[in-house]
């Protein structure tokens, strides 16, 4: 009997306690510090039997056996999974972000037709058959001022009808209100709009190209969308130039009755890595840092919790569920359960991706071409492939990342994009589990390993 390769075990931060988990026996333990020192010092003998219940001390042949059933599980859920389909009808914007990567990317002459938004939903339905599947609007911004413009996303959305998909529009939100009078709203099924602090904060970052504000147009058009019941994804882009903000931002939401709505989610990112332009370099966080950043601003103030709880790695799954997810054989659904067009024809992988000279991975119009041998290689790419995943206790947790990110570091598909998994668990393990005892009066049960 041995210690399974796929543990993890590390300190609490700022606790005198440490934890255990194991993604493929799906368990996870707070332990004490002798309980820690007798399993990092593989001197366990006096609670071996509690180890082995728990999967954390295996036979090496059984656990191999456990991989493989729990990896065909996975592969059997990924084929049956919904799948995205973004779609870009342009690249152009009606803003001027400071740190938006599309600028680099030219807005080709040749324009949105309904000849090939035909040839889009011609390829997409034949192509995914059966599969249950919706489209995200994305871009570029989707939802742009002009007449032919909106006729072509009128038809859009009437094709996308016909085919019962539904869609979930990627926008600024500064015309959002406008587009809400004529999309039917029962096919609408998330919209995601970005605001990046409460007013100057925001409009500083993201102003409009002749240089005007933006933030009441979208706070308006956020207030009538959860009007109407539609689903509002409120994403952040945080860095360290608006990372002070979050707390106001946090407030506002709630002063204006968001963060009760069952309509309003939140999510907090990075700005991407992967394309050249960012204004301020400097100014973007590390997954690391962007969490440390998170924790330290969640200590000063817990409203941002009613804002947004951050996942930290599956710690927030882990302890609102009391129970361990699915081990992650694979975290990027590109190929996969996500794909990417655009108006020009072409086919991509995914949003990081799309539109990116030399990322094509075939075309839709004006006649339908796949570069199946890349399509593959993306395809094949996961933690049994990627070579340095294979030895690495984090993989059922991390999933071997991005792989456009790897592929821009490494310039190999199959080659790890790692996450600071055990780093994530220390900060998250440690603030969720104080929160849950506050809110539990104490009273919640931990469950703790061999006794203790
Ligand atoms: S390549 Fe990166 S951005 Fe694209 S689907 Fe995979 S993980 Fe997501
Ligand atoms: S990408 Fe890195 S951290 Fe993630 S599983 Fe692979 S080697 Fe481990």
């Amino acid at each position: 009997m041995i210690l399974s390769k796929f543990n993890i075990v590390s300190k609490l931060k700022d606790k005198d306690e440490y934890f255990i988990l194991n993604p493929l026996s799906s368990n996870a333990d707070i332990i004490d510090k002798e309980t820690y020192l007798k399993i990092t010092n593989n001197n366990y003998q006096d609670i071996i039997t509690d180890l082995i219940d728990k999967g954390y001390v295996v036979e090496e042949d059984k656990e191999k056996v456990l991989f493989e059933e729990k990896y065909k599980d996975f592969i059997d859920k990924q084929n049956n999974d919904e799948v995205q389909i973004f779609f870009a009808p342009t690249y152009a914007c009606n803003f001027a972000c400071s740190y938006c990567y599309q600028k680099e990317y030219s807005n080709e002459e040749q324009e949105l037709t309904s000849e090939i938004i035909d040839a889009f939903f011609a390829y997409t339905s034949k192509k995914l058959g059966n599969r249950r599947r919706y489209i995200t609007l994305f871009g570029g911004e989707p939802l742009l001022n002009g007449e032919k413009y909106k006729e072509n996303i009128k038809y859009f959305f009437k094709k996308a009808e016909e085919n019962f998909y539904k869609v979930a529009i990627v926008t600024n939100g500064y015309n959002l209100e406008e587009y809400l009078e004529f999309i039917n709203h029962s096919i609408i099924r998330e919209i995601q709009v970005t605001l990046d602090g409460v007013g100057e904060l925001h409009d500083k970052r993201r102003k409009l190209i002749n240089d005007g504000g933006t933030f009441e147009k979208i706070s308006n058009s956020i207030d009538k969308a959860l009007e109407y019941g539609i689903s509002i994804n409120l994403r952040v882009v945080f860095d360290k130039e608006n990372a002070e903000g979050l707390i106001d931002l946090a407030k506002y939401a709630k002063n204006k009755g968001w963060t009760e709505s069952p309509n309003f989610k939140t999510q907090i990112g990075r700005n991407y890595e992967l394309h050249t332009c960012f204004a301020n370099k400097s100014a973007l966080f590390s997954r690391i840092e962007m969490y440390q950043k998170l924790h330290e601003l969640i200590e000063k103030d817990r409203v941002i919790l009613d804002f947004h709880k951050p996942a930290f790695s599956i710690s927030k799954f882990i302890i609102e569920n009391e129970g361990m997810p699915d081990p992650m054989f694979d975290s990027c659904p590109a190929c996969k359960n996500e794909w990417a067009f655009d108006y020009t024809g072409n086919i991509y992988s995914c949003t990081a991706t799309v539109g990116k000279q030399g990322e094509e991975l075939g075309t839709f119009y004006p006649e339908v071409i796949e570069f199946e041998e890349k399509i593959e290689e993306i395809k094949g790419r996961n933690i049994i492939s990627i070579k340095e995943c294979n030895t690495c206790n984090l993989s059922l947790v991390c999933g071997g990342g991005c792989y456009s990110v790897a592929k821009n570091k490494t310039g190999q598909v199959k080659s790890p994009d790692c996450r600071p998994v055990k780093e994530l668990l220390e900060m998250g393990l440690s603030l969720y589990d104080n929160l849950y005892n506050i809110e539990n009066n104490n009273n919640y049960e931990r469950n703790n390993c061999c006794g203790i």
